[in-house]
């Protein structure tokens, strides 16, 4: 699956992108939904297996086309079933995937960037910097690869059936990548999700948040974290640059055309940080104003964040509260944390692997907190 620099990697067209591919090599249109299909659903990538396509074109694509994804440097099975890759995207860079099985559905959490230029304090990927955008191809190839390495057959059987952005980086800081592989998830030719089933993470990028209500709606997650100007300008420094009542507006446009009522809050729970009561009143202050569920997230630590996880007293006071304030509170499972696959521990670095093991060793000593979920 090599590729050299003029061939166009397929993976990441769209399928109009496809279809405009297909004119430039002299092909009619509906070639570009042959192509998606045996792509994305078969989980083909050699032209020659492609039996459909005529001969013909079968035997030009090699010349223009290729089908390239990243090299896998690690493929981690947690003790819970979650299980993490690491992928090469050049220069010694890296970013992970991970895989959550449920009894009711498959959830992929997916990467938008080589680190991340937001650096919120409680986040790992944040303390790495940004190298740099993911194509849509790399996007997708996750995606790609995740069906094919868990064993979806050939008549694309579903294993991933949600994606989440997630992952490492911002995705609205990399919009023009983020939506064609956005609309490939959606495609009936290509993956066929629904657009319940498809999320956006965000910091907050309020006019990227406009744009993608009207270029492809998915659902919307908000990495709210602080409820109110003060404590968000630390702890996620975008907030300086979206204050929360223009984050909040720009929540209540969204839902116009969200495939949801609601927006997910995520809200990391750090102690003695944002879990005071006087923090419980502010939420339920925007709760009022934005149809919401609220993500309440254990933080998982690590140690140059100075930061540590809530008391378990101090989360259920948070989900007692606010449910008996009718918002609908849940807190997120913490899942293979023993391959550090959790939120915020995605480390995507590969000249940093030494660190990385070193961090992992000392992880073990931080993470004692009890009523741990996985
Ligand atoms: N950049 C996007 C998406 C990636 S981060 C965003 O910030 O929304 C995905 C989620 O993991 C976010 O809600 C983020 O705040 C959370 N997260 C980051 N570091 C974490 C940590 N150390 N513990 C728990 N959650 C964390
Ligand atoms: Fe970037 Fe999201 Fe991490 Fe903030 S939480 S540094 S936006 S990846």
């Amino acid at each position: 699956m090599s590729a050299s620099a003029q061939l166009t990697n397929l993976l990441g067209l769209s399928v109009p992108q496809l279809e405009s591919f297909c004119g430039e090599i002299g092909e009619k249109p509906f070639r570009a939904r042959q192509l998606a299909r045996w792509l994305h659903k078969n989980g083909v990538s050699e032209f020659a297996g492609m039996t459909d396509l005529a001969k013909s074109l079968r035997e030009k694509l090699p010349a223009v086309a290729c089908v390239q994804t990243p090299g896998i440097i690690h493929d981690n099975t947690a003790r819970d079933g979650t299980r993490k890759w690491l992928f090469d995207v050049g220069q010694g860079n890296a970013v992970e995937s991970v895989f959550i099985p449920e009894t009711d559905r498959g959830t992929l959490c997916v990467s938008s960037q080589a680190g991340c230029a937001v650096n919120c304090r409680f986040c790992s990927t944040g303390k790495q910097g940004f190298a740099r955008n993911l194509s849509a191809a790399e996007i997708v190839a996750q995606l790609w690869l995740a069906n094919r390495l868990l064993g979806a057959d050939t008549k694309g059987e579903r294993i991933v059936t949600n994606v989440v952005m997630m992952g490492m980086g911002e995705p609205l800081l990399n919009y023009e990548q983020l939506v064609p592989a956005l609309k490939l998830m959606l495609d009936d030719h290509a993956y066929g999700l629904s657009r319940r089933r498809v999320t956006v993470s965000t910091s907050g990028v309020v006019p990227f948040m406009d744009r993608l209500s009207q270029d492809c709606p998915v659902a919307l997650a908000v990495s709210l974290h602080a409820p109110n100007d003060n404590l968000r300008d630390e702890l996620v420094p975008l907030n300086k640059k979206y204050p929360l009542r223009e984050l909040l507006d720009a929540c209540l446009r969204y839902l116009d055309h969200a495939p949801r009522p609601f927006i997910t809050f995520e809200y990391v729970m750090l102690q003695d940080v944002n879990d005071r009561d006087s923090h419980i009143q502010e939420l339920i202050g925007i709760a009022r104003h934005v149809p919401c569920k609220l993500n309440l997230i254990p933080f998982n630590p690590f140690p140059e964040s100075g930061l540590l996880r809530s008391r378990d007293d101090r989360i259920s006071r948070f989900v007692e509260r606010l449910s008996a304030a009718g918002i609908v509170t849940t807190v997120r499972k913490t899942r293979g944390d023993d391959i550090d696959a959790a939120c915020g521990q995605l480390a995507g670095d590969i000249k940093d692997r030494t660190r990385l093991a070193e961090r992992s060793q000392s992880e073990k000593i931080v993470q004692w907190v009890p009523g741990r979920t996985s």
